[in-house]
């Protein structure tokens, strides 16, 4: 295999990538000065390390010194009481832009689609009922399922009140929704940030 050929296989493992824009993009990089290439290069070559995983939400942030805590959970002036649970770091940082929720965050990883049974094994399951347990001690008293408004968004739901069952009975735990203000088949991570305040202020206990 030519290395065109190896480099058009890994973009075309890009979300939403096909083959066609694969090569488009293995060809721009030929065309590309090669500055630029081994810019790219050196950049994907330290991603993992110079991007960490927060221990706590799970979300990716520039990793400084040995904290493995990103700033959100770090911060200590934030409501204990609510945990927030998106599927992606891109919907995170879109609540953040709506500038007022001010309660901690999980990451899920994605979601699960109603038609595919074995897609849990994709989302971190057992760290978020592990976080939820500790952040009980703590003080919490609200989750919000902040998750897409679409049938996966809302299979996803079903599945973390399945998951976190006995916690949430056990603790009195209220589960809000996010306010219908964000359009059905929306995603949040594209919502303006005025919506996501109306969605926040008017979200339901399920
Ligand atoms: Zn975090």
């Amino acid at each position: 295999m030519t290395t065109l050929e190896k480099l058009i296989i890994h973009f075309e493992r890009f979300p939403g990538i096909g083959a066609r824009q694969a090569k488009r993009f293995a060809y721009h990089l030929l065309s590309e000065n090669p500055n630029q290439t081994q810019e790219l290069a050196k950049l994907i070559e330290h991603i993992h390390t110079s991007i960490v995983e927060c221990e706590m939400c799970h979300c990716f942030f520039t990793a400084q010194g040995d904290r493995f805590r990103c700033r959100m959970c770090s911060d200590t002036t934030r409501d204990h009481s609510k945990l927030m649970i998106v599927e992606h770091d891109t919907d995170m940082q879109a609540i953040e832009r709506g500038g007022v929720y001010n309660g901690f965050y999980f990451i899920l990883g994605g979601t699960v689609p109603l038609l595919n049974e074995e897609s849990t094994s994709k989302v971190r399951g057992d760290a978020l009922k592990h976080l939820v347990t500790q952040r009980v001690s703590e003080g919490l008293s609200e989750l919000i399922l902040g998750f897409s408004v679409n049938p996966d968004g809302e299979n996803t739901g079903r599945y973390v009140e399945a998951l976190l069952k006995n916690i949430i009975t056990e603790h009195n735990l209220t589960i809000a929704i996010l306010g219908r203000g964000l359009s059905t088949g929306s995603e949040l991570e594209y919502a303006d940030p005025e919506t996501i305040k109306n969605a926040l202020k008017n979200r339901t206990q399920t």
